[in-house]
């Protein structure tokens, strides 16, 4: 069966196409800049790109071109009834879903609704959903949502100290994000070490532009680093995680920023790009500080205090850990922020084999604890697209 997977968001669509169960990837691509006269559209199909520059005045002309390309010339089917199913990345999907669903009027309405909770992302990830049972009637949509992994959390776990009429009446709560990479990942991890997630305890660390820890015992995400939004937690490259709350209040209060200011601020100033005072990239940090760049000596420090805080947050909430998953971007490419987010963890189990760390090939699952480590410390490469391409296929099987 041809899946369809979609990653809709405010100016671009994100796609893969693959052949289910077997995982195979038939064409990939990314529309970017709708509703840009500059519009693009690229497209991969095995080895070869094709890109077209053209506007695409709103999603559903992105979309429609994204399905011409998969059955017109060079494309990689002949009928767009071919497509078996749709699965859409939502962030979104409140106390509602605790997994991925099919999409009808209620679904749509359910993620309108929590609008106010993800007012960036799930915007468009609605008009995916809408564009996508436009475009493609009768076809099954399904729903993969960034915060069902975490919705099995204990009330201990998802209750903010605040007054209860604001959980009961608005929702406010944690919720956790990056859940279909926590939830991949630590899969992964129980087949590398022959074992049933079941008998597991897993902390993953999703170390993107975005970025997110989670405790998972038995297959369950039970705790997470994200919360209400995807504000909370750790050091990201624009976001700053945890953070004295009073902060907000100080920067209204006595610099007189209004709300929306601060937002832009917390959302898209600081960070890592905040902490350099120019780039959010690992890559550019990294290779400054090498060259003697104290911001980025110190935004680096910053950035790993707060993951191996969170790794001792992760073991204590576990009782005991099994492995250590580093993904995304960071995670599965950096093996200065691995060494240096767990050094000196070694007496909670965390004992490194640093020449493996280094040498660790890129896109491959390894396995960088030394034989002795109590814990097993895992690079694995995430793959959102295949886990909501399985989802998907799991849903519509059902
Ligand atoms: P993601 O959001 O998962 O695509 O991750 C993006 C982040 O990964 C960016 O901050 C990149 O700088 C970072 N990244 C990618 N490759 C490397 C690398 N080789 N070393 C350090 N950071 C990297």
């Amino acid at each position: 069966m041809k899946i369809l997977v979609i990653n809709s968001g405010s100016s671009s669509i994100k796609y893969k196409c693959f052949e289910m169960p077997e995982g195979h990837v038939l064409a990939s691509g990314l529309c970017e800049k709708i509703g840009e006269p500059t519009g693009r559209l690229t497209r991969h199909v095995g080895d070869r790109d094709t890109v077209t520059e053209r506007e695409f005045p709103d999603h559903s002309a992105a979309l429609e071109a994204v399905l011409a390309g998969l059955t017109g010339e060079g494309g990689v089917f002949e009928r767009l009834d071919e497509i078996g199913g749709v699965g859409h990345r939502v962030v979104h999907g409140g106390e509602a879903y605790s997994g991925s669903v099919l999409i009808d009027d209620d679904v749509i309405a359910a993620v309108r609704d929590n609008i106010p909770l993800a007012p960036l992302h799930n915007p468009p990830n609605l008009l995916g959903l809408e564009v996508g049972r436009k475009l493609l009637p009768g076809v099954p949509q399904v729903g993969v949502f960034d915060t069902a992994f975490h919705q099995n959390m204990p009330a201990s776990a998802y209750l903010y100290a605040l007054p209860y009429e604001l959980y009961q009446e608005h929702r406010v709560r944690r919720y956790g994000f990056h859940g279909t990479s926590h939830a991949y990942v630590s899969k992964r991890a129980a087949r590398m070490l022959g074992k049933q997630p079941e008998d597991l305890r897993i902390i993953t660390c999703h170390l993107g532009n975005g970025a997110s820890i989670a405790a998972i015992k038995g297959g369950r995400s039970v705790d997470t680093s994200m919360g209400f939004t995807p504000l909370e937690g750790l050091v990201m490259g624009t976001r700053p995680g945890d953070m004295d709350a009073a902060i907000v209040l100080f920067l209204q209060d006595h610099l007189g920023m209004s709300a929306k200011d601060v937002g832009t601020l917390l959302n898209k100033k600081s960070g890592l790009l905040g902490l350099t005072g120019r780039t959010n990239d690992m890559r550019e940090i990294e290779a400054a500080a090498a060259n003697g760049d104290e911001r980025a000596r110190l935004a680096i420090e910053v950035y790993c205090h707060r993951v191996k805080k969170h790794i001792g947050a992760s073991t204590a909430v576990l009782g005991g850990v099994d492995a250590l998953v580093f993904t995304a971007g960071v995670g599965e490419n950096s093996s200065l922020i691995r060494k240096t987010c767990v050094e000196g963890l070694e007496a909670l189990g965390f004992t490194m084999d640093l020449t493996r760390n280094e040498t660790a090939p890129r896109g491959v699952e390894t396995d960088v604890a030394a034989a002795d480590s109590r814990v097993r410390i895992l690079v694995i490469p995430t793959d959102e697209e295949v886990a909501i391409a399985e989802e998907t296929y799991a849903v519509i099987q059902k």
